[in-house]
């Protein structure tokens, strides 16, 4: 039996959120080493002095509620960590070319003439202009430095003349299969790359040790704040040296929530190799399933349908889940049949491996019922509705537009689906998330299919319990029950009993990850 007495931490004076379907409120937590190891709804004072002991801390909580740790099921920290170097320009509210130009100036007269210039956040939506800024709009201010400027959607790049010329990109480059270099009427490169993130990435030099650290360490922050406990690493360029990096900031304590970190497929065959396997690792930074990019380009899937299919039978032959990136409904589709097939593949083999699809964006019915047969899992971005509302309204055809997230629909048939944020492409604030899978609402009140809003229950499940199943972690976090990790948020207010549109509002209060207190407002 397990022993209830002389818990470290207890919880009192609390609403507990278990997202245990058995009992779903508590009013009194038991916190033993790493684990949960009491929770009840029969908070009395006898109670409490049974279960403690002289070392116990006693944590009032002055009618707070504690939920489960948000767990982020798709993003990219590395990235986050780099930018946090950059000039941010999605902070600055930019509406046009003209303010681009201000603040790449201010900003320059910051650093050494012939640094590197490097920005993010940027999305021609969001000007005036309607068009993209080019590299001759940055050549006239910004003649001898060189400038990368992120798109805001992760895909996309604009570099000036200087930047262009460093890497090597002139009339005659040739982009590898995948990715396209805009060029004007002269065959002249225009500035701006799509789907060059790889190789921009290994060209740029990089900022030193030392600022990489402090940004690290102010990432760690900003996540404890928002209440994330774990995270799960999508990049497809992930390689066993970047695992090491990620080694290096678990054993420095310098990032405290919990990684899951998913190998790039192109660098598969050197995990294989090394003996790393699928959750190979500990609780605090493991193996997830392995990231593959599939994308829709002017010549067709890349990579080809039948390429994808060897890649997903060779990863999941080698017993790695596979995590497919499908946005557009075409490519979804196709990612669908593979996975189908393989899974007939599986079950012959006696693999039960959950092979999900990141995005998965674009989906009409059809479609997701093919997909509950495939038995993959979803791992979707609800806080896109969030800043690309507007965007999807004026962009997408608008017999299109029900296709967008239709997270009801998806869950109507029951296919296991996780929230995440896709940071730094959106804010990691998982209540932005949440409140716009209420709400369905953007952040100019545009609302995107009413209809497949979800409760404000089902949505931190989303946050929380999906987010480890997804990655076949519910057994050991995800929801608060006896023997499960203690990982935790305090809000200061109960969700359940709010008006979804003060969700935003709700203030993290203390995070707590593996039973200890990691962070306090
Ligand atoms: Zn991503």
């Amino acid at each position: 039996m397990n022993n209830e007495y002389e818990n470290n931490l207890i919880f009192i004076n609390v609403n507990i959120i278990t997202l245990n379907s058995k009992s779903p409120k508590a009013n009194i937590l038991g916190i033993k080493n790493n684990k949960i190891n009491y929770i009840s709804d029969q908070y009395s004072k006898k109670n409490l002095n049974r279960l403690k002991s002289n070392k116990t801390k006693i944590i009032d909580c002055n009618g707070a509620t504690i939920l489960p740790g948000f767990i982020d099921s798709h993003c990219h920290i590395l990235s986050y960590i780099s930018n946090l170097s950059n000039l941010n320009l999605n902070d600055l509210k930019i509406s046009s070319i003209k303010n681009i130009k201000q603040e790449l100036i201010k900003y320059s007269k910051k650093i050494s003439p012939g640094d590197w210039i490097k920005a993010n956040g940027y999305h021609e939506f969001n000007l005036i202009d309607n068009r993209h800024i080019n590299k001759s709009d940055i050549d006239k201010i910004l003649p001898s430095n060189p400038v990368r400027i992120k798109h805001a959607s992760g895909h996309a790049d604009i570099l000036n003349s200087l930047a262009l010329k460093s890497i090597g990109i002139d009339n005659n480059y040739i982009e590898p299969i995948g990715s396209y270099i805009e060029r004007d009427d002269r065959g002249e490169p225009t500035g701006l790359l799509i789907n060059m993130n790889s190789i921009l990435n290994n060209k740029i030099p990089k900022s030193d040790q030392q600022q990489l650290k402090k940004n690290a360490e102010r990432a760690d922050k900003d996540f404890l704040s928002k209440g994330i406990t774990s995270m799960q690493d999508a990049t497809y360029t992930n390689s066993i040296k970047r695992w090491e990096l990620f080694n290096k900031l678990k054993t420095d304590n310098i990032i405290k929530s919990r990684i899951t970190f998913m190998p790039g497929y192109e660098f598969l065959q050197k995990f294989i190799d090394a003996e790393i396997k699928f959750q190979s690792g500990n609780n605090d930074l493991n193996i997830g399933p392995c990231k593959i990019m599939c994308n829709l380009t002017d010549d067709g899937l890349h990579p080809s349908y039948e390429i994808l299919k060897k890649i997903v039978n060779f990863a999941n032959k080698n017993k790695f889940p596979v995590s497919i990136h499908a946005i557009e409904s075409d490519v979804v589709e196709k990612v669908i049949q593979i996975l189908y097939e393989q899974k007939q593949i599986n079950n012959n083999l006696g693999l039960n491996l959950r092979n999900r699809i990141e995005h998965c964006s674009e989906i009409n019915i059809e479609q997701i019922i093919k997909l509950k047969e495939s038995g993959a899992l979803i791992s979707t971005q609800p806080g896109f509705i969030y800043t690309n509302g507007a965007r999807y309204k004026s962009l997408i055809n608008i017999n299109k537009q029900s296709f967008l997230y239709p997270i009801r629909s998806i869950m109507n048939y029951k296919i296991p689906i996780a929230a995440s944020s896709d940071f730094p492409i959106s804010d990691f604030n998982p209540l932005i998330g949440i409140y716009s899978l209420i709400t369905r609402k953007d952040s100019q009140n545009n609302i995107l299919n009413k209809s497949e809003s979800i409760s404000i229950n089902e949505a931190i499940k989303l946050y929380t319990y999906y987010g480890a199943y997804i990655c076949s972690q519910e057994s050991i976090k995800g929801s608060i029950e006896i023997g499960k990790l203690a990982d935790l948020i305090m809000m200061n207010n109960n969700p359940l009993d709010m008006e979804y549109e003060n969700i935003k509002e709700l203030k993290n209060l203390m995070t707590v990850i593996n039973g200890k207190i990691v962070w306090e407002s």
